[in-house]
């Protein structure tokens, strides 16, 4: 196995590691830990090159240390990226191999599941690693992430009705959720036992005849569900969902789901405020999953009343950023980072 050193700026610490035996190539990016370790997935992608896993990979653990830093998760950003079809290139030897490669990092880099990646494999690089989080239940580990994502969720949608319309209540709210899986799923059915007007869609039209089913919901086409009329749409399906063609047609009040980066380019987020429409950043509402990872590293390690707790204080960083957002005139998306960088500097001064 053989560990190199990629020199980037801004960067601590940037490594690619190749195993002949296993087939590993893969590199890790530390992107900053003043606040704490970085923690940030691994995912395992056919990449056409090492420059194309590498731009992934520094621009998700830039990712993470923001939004870990605006979280208060206590923790610094990294990213993992295995270079390789997943389907033919997956093996325990892999992982057992990135298992290394990850504790060559000494705990500076703690990694967990993303894209491709599941609790077997994490397991497999825990034979070589102490430094994984987010294993099974069972193990003593904080499980799947995706129904404490949709909590966090919900509570950042109360910050954005109090935003609003002056009040948290859900009842006759109108909800449109575009991807109703792991987390969008149990968002709906958050939403409902609240008293929101759900509506839902998918590509998956199986997944939304079972919703409609088992919980009633009205549901949309996919295919311009831009235009549905509501109080708050939900992107909990795929990222760019956000862009030229789909912001004019919005007839919402606000944008807050568990989608990761929904805005095409950043600029959506300057369109977004001058259609009048309130934008919860993506990173900051959908954080309930690593919160509730990041437990797992405290002293006694994972306890899910405290997971709880810290979770439900998106309200609140949502309710800074829109405060920041109105006071500044700036948008939401600039604000959070206004609040993650602010939240960086104040502890690189400290020491
Ligand atoms: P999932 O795969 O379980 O669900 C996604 C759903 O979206 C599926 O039902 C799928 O059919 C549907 N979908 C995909 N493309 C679509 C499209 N173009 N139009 C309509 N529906 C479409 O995924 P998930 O775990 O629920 O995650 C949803 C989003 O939230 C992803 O962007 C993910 O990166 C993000 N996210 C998830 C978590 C988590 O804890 N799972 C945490 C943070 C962010």
């Amino acid at each position: 196995m053989e560990i190199s050193e990629i020199q980037v700026d801004g960067y601590e610490r940037v490594a690619r590691c190749r195993d002949a035996e296993s087939g590993l190539h893969a590199l890790i990016a530390v992107h900053d830990t003043t606040l704490g370790p970085a923690l940030g997935g691994m995912r395992i992608l056919p990449y056409v090159s090492e420059d194309e896993a590498l731009f992934d990979v520094l621009r998700l653990s830039r990712g993470m240390t923001y939004k870990s830093a605006i979280a208060q998760t206590g923790l610094g950003g990294g990213k993992s990226v295995i270079i390789g079809e997943p389907k033919t290139l997956k093996s325990p030897a892999l992982f057992r191999a990135m298992g290394r490669f990850v504790d060559d990092f000494k705990g500076k880099y703690i990694t967990a599941e993303d894209m491709n990646i599941g609790i077997p494999d994490l397991e497999a690089v825990h034979e070589t690693t102490k430094w994984v989080v987010g294993l099974s239940r069972e193990a003593g580990s904080s499980g799947n992430p995706s129904p404490y994502t949709a909590r966090g969720c919900v509570e950042g949608m109360r910050a954005v009705l109090k935003e609003l319309y002056g009040s948290e209540d859900f009842s006759g709210r109108r909800v449109l959720i575009q991807g109703v899986g792991a987390v969008g799923g149990r968002l709906a059915v958050l939403l409902k036992e609240r008293g929101a007007e759900v509506v839902i869609c998918d590509i998956n039209e199986e997944v939304v005849a079972n919703m409609r089913s088992e919980h009633g919901f009205e549901s949309v086409k996919d295919v311009g569900h831009h235009k549905v009329e509501c109080d708050i749409y939900s992107p909990c399906a795929r990222g760019a969902g956000l862009n030229d063609d789909t912001i004019p047609a919005l007839r919402c009040k606000a944008v807050a789901g568990s989608a990761n980066n929904q805005l095409l380019e950043p600029k959506h987020a300057d369109d977004l405020r001058a259609a009048g429409i309130l934008y919860a950043p993506d990173y900051v509402i959908n954080a309930g999953g690593i919160i509730n990872v990041s437990v797992e590293l405290l002293k006694g390690g994972y306890d899910e009343k405290v997971a709880l707790e810290k979770i439900d204080r998106i309200y609140d960083i949502l309710t800074q950023v829109f405060e920041v957002s109105r006071t500044k005139g700036i948008s939401t998306r600039d604000a959070a980072a206004h609040i993650a960088e602010l939240r960086l500097a104040n502890a690189k001064k400290k020491g």
